[in-house]
């Protein structure tokens, strides 16, 4: 049985073209770019290449970019490096529903003593400018808000944000993994200072990001250690992984109009069946501004866990909104931070679609989905009317 794989906002499948060119990588031209040699020479001039594919794919400079490990470091990077570069600033906002590469280094931050603002999210996952604006104060570092959210998909109005937070004078930090590939990201009108991007949610290997700063941002290096990146993040290159993320950036730029036709109607299709063939299901977040591949459903009664696991028996990957497996009752950070009621929180699932999802995969899921809602629902202590009682999860 071959995997329906509708999880691609958790990692996506590696495109065979970003194998192919990442394994001479791996398997003959091992030099290390900082070598005299010819053989290590070789390998900067690919580094070079993949900077220069990345720095196109966002319309930046590629002195802009830095290869980093992943898209947790360079968020961390961009944030401490925002705070030590101004030691005096010691307020910094960021939002509710932030991924936790960048939600844990906000309460790192506030345990070491600075003040956080966390914006809050109205119940269609949207910010409130005037909140954002609202919270700037003389001493603030930055200001740190996602692109897209990766759970309900919804997309933040980063260059309205850009506006207010620059025409204060402060840094702006946005963790873009999400909408890589998904949505247009032009740095030249797009007034942040820091974006940060993760290989692996674009067809590219797990292990490699990338750190956009702007020329002319302070910056301080999170990796102290040699000279690579011109001292801005130092460790051995990873080459393979490199080289591989610049072809996927290259993919990734060129297959933006298929994401938001091809992609989207499929998404839609999906969604507009579901919502209309099983009674009681909530769409999450604000169905005008999101990403094009990702759908968040609320299914009452039920709890997302036990849809994933029948689906996964039909070899259909999703996942759910809902942290129960961690062994808390909580749904997710961001579902909470919506306030999506209690009955549909616990009962959320989301489809993450990507360019390689067929027609025929979402016939599939369309096919199988509503019977099993309904044996769930059968076997539902919630269905009475029993609201508010404690998830058995
Ligand atoms: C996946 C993800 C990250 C983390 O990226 P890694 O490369 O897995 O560290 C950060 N932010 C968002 C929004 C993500 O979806």
């Amino acid at each position: 049985m071959k995997e329906v794989y509708l999880d691609n906002n958790a990692t996506t499948m590696v495109a065979p073209e970003v194998l192919e060119a990442m394994l001479p990588y791996l398997r003959s031209d091992y030099g290390n770019a900082s070598s005299m040699h010819g053989f290590g020479g070789k390998v900067g001039k690919v580094i070079r290449q993949a900077r220069e594919q990345t720095a196109q794919a966002l319309g930046c400079s590629a002195e802009e970019i830095i290869f980093t490990s992943c898209g947790t470091e360079s968020d961390n990077t961009a944030i401490f490096s925002a705070v030590r570069s101004q030691p005096e600033k010691r307020h910094v906002v960021t939002t509710r529903v932030e991924h936790p590469a960048v939600l844990n280094v906000a309460s790192h931050l506030e345990i070491a003593g600075y003040e956080v603002t966390s914006l809050k999210v109205d119940e269609q996952g949207r910010l409130d400018l005037q909140e954002l604006e609202d919270s700037l104060r003389p001493d603030t570092a930055l200001v740190s808000v996602m692109h897209a959210n990766n759970e309900s998909g919804v997309v933040f109005p980063l260059e309205r944000i850009a506006e207010i937070v620059k025409s204060r004078d402060i840094l702006l930090h946005t963790d873009a993994v999400q909408t890589v590939g998904k949505l247009p990201i032009d740095l030249q009108t797009l007034a942040v200072d820091f974006l940060a991007l993760s290989a692996h949610k674009v067809h590219g290997p797990k292990g490699v990001g990338a750190l956009f700063v702007r020329r002319g941002v302070p910056f301080r290096p999170f990796m102290l250690g040699g000279h690579q990146e011109k001292g801005r993040r130092a460790g051995t290159e990873n080459v393979a992984g490199i080289v591989a993320l610049g072809k996927a950036m290259e993919m990734a730029e060129a297959g933006i109009v298929d994401e938001n036709t091809r992609v989207k109607a499929l998404r839609d299709r999906l969604e507009n069946a579901i919502m209309e063939s099983i009674p009681d299901v909530r769409r999450n977040g604000d169905p005008e501004n999101r990403l094009p591949n990702t759908s968040s459903l609320a299914f009452k009664y039920i709890e997302g866990e036990s849809i994933l696991l029948m689906l996964d028996q039909y070899g259909i990957c999703a996942s759910s909104g809902s942290a129960c497996t961690s062994g808390s009752l909580e749904p997710s950070h961001v579902l909470r931070a919506m306030g999506v009621p209690f009955t549909y929180a616990h009962g959320s699932i989301r489809f993450s679609l990507s360019r390689y999802t067929t027609d025929q995969e979402i016939d599939l899921v369309l096919r199988e989905l509503p019977g099993i809602v309904s044996r769930l629902r059968a076997m539902s202590p919630f269905t009475g009317d029993q609201a508010g009682q404690a998830c058995a999860c």
